[in-house]
């Protein structure tokens, strides 16, 4: 059979945000994964695209003028903490942000003009927990909330669905699209656990109510218990609300390898598990907007999990089945915790 077609952004330019030394945000996580690419011969599988940086207007469409400008002249200065704690810039850092949010959009461009299936964006520093107007938690420009909002302003989209399978809630998406009714945002995440938001309850405001939809899953899920809630609340929610694009805020850190490396992770999912997601967003793409289907690198910590957890989301979207997974599940095999309750819960409160 013949592969699909998938659109690849990667620019080295990404590399140039250097974090100190010893901070889990560092520039192998993405060297890694093009590394473990290369050697796989996936990159002549997909279509590698080039990288524009973005410009100050695709920015401003989620972040104010005032913190670009903050961020632009601490990282003139040479760099320094950009929150109050774990985001630190340095002087490549503006070329890397706005190289990583350049080819979010980028990756949306190239589905919405056509002649692809899908296009991953690999990129970091993360975005999913920068509001519109601060960095926070290593995120300083929101790469899927740019690349949504061009979809909206660019192609005149009124419908993106946008899942975020990291095992951290992304505020930041959440607070830039919490009153509109045009990005519909899915998150599945462990709760309790940094940043503390994403409950059930917190469902968007105004005319964006019931357009937020928070999975807050318990510690020690694994595979059954993410695909459970992508099957009985995803399922639904995109069937109602018929997508005209599905954006992925694909975050690796669910993976079980990951709680050696973040504090207080402890989800048990595998790469098998992570590329059955993948797969699910590829079926519900092709259902409701076959060849709109972008995905963005969010989390992950752990090198190998990540690379290979990436190169099995890049093959079940050229359309393999067979899904390698030389890490396995986790070494010590634990009940997963029911959560079938949880999910008729969050079916309740959005009436699915
Ligand atoms: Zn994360």
């Amino acid at each position: 059979m013949k592969d699909s077609r998938v659109g690849f952004l990667y620019d080295p330019l990404v590399l140039e945000h250097q974090p100190p030394e010893g901070h889990p945000e560092r520039p192998a996580r993405v060297r890694e994964i093009y590394a473990h690419l290369e050697h796989s011969g996936i990159l002549k599988r997909l279509t590698q695209l080039p990288v524009t940086p973005a410009t100050r207007e695709q920015l401003e469409r989620i972040h104010t003028p005032t913190y670009l400008d903050r961020v632009e002249r601490v990282i003139a200065r040479g760099g320094g903490l950009l929150d109050a704690g774990d985001t630190v810039a340095s002087p490549g850092s503006w070329a890397a942000v706005t190289t990583a949010a350049g080819a979010s959009l980028g990756a949306v461009d190239a589905v919405l003009s056509g002649g692809l299936d899908a296009a991953f964006a690999l990129v970091r520093p993360p975005g999913h927990h920068a509001p519109p107007d601060s960095a926070m938690g290593f995120c300083i420009l929101n790469n899927a909330a740019i690349a949504a909002a061009h979809a909206l302003a660019q192609y005149n989209l009124s419908r993106v669905l946008l899942v975020d399978f990291d095992v951290h809630h992304g505020n930041g998406i959440q607070d830039a699209f919490d009153d509109s009714p045009h990005v519909l945002y899915f998150s599945t995440h462990q709760s309790p656990a940094y940043p503390f938001t994403g409950a059930v309850d917190e469902t968007g405001v105004g005319a964006g109510l019931g357009y937020t939809v928070n999975v807050p899953l318990p510690p020690d899920v694994g595979d059954t218990g993410f695909l459970e809630a992508f099957e009985t609340v995803l399922r639904p929610l995109a069937r109602r609300f018929q997508p005209e694009m599905v954006i992925v805020s694909a975050g690796y850190d669910a993976h079980w390898r990951n709680s050696r490396y973040v504090a207080g992770i402890r989800e048990r999912v595998t790469v098998r598990g992570l590329s059955a997601l993948a797969a699910f967003l590829l079926e519900i793409s092709n259902t409701y907007c076959p060849g709109r289907l972008v995905g963005i690198l969010e989390g992950g910590y752990d090198l190998d999990s990540l690379a290979w957890g990436v190169l099995g989301t890049l093959q079940v979207w050229l359309g393999d089945t067979d899904i390698e997974d030389p890490l396995g599940p986790p070494p010590t095999p634990a009940r997963e915790p029911n959560i079938t309750p949880l999910l008729a819960e969050i079916k309740r409160v959005h009436g699915l």
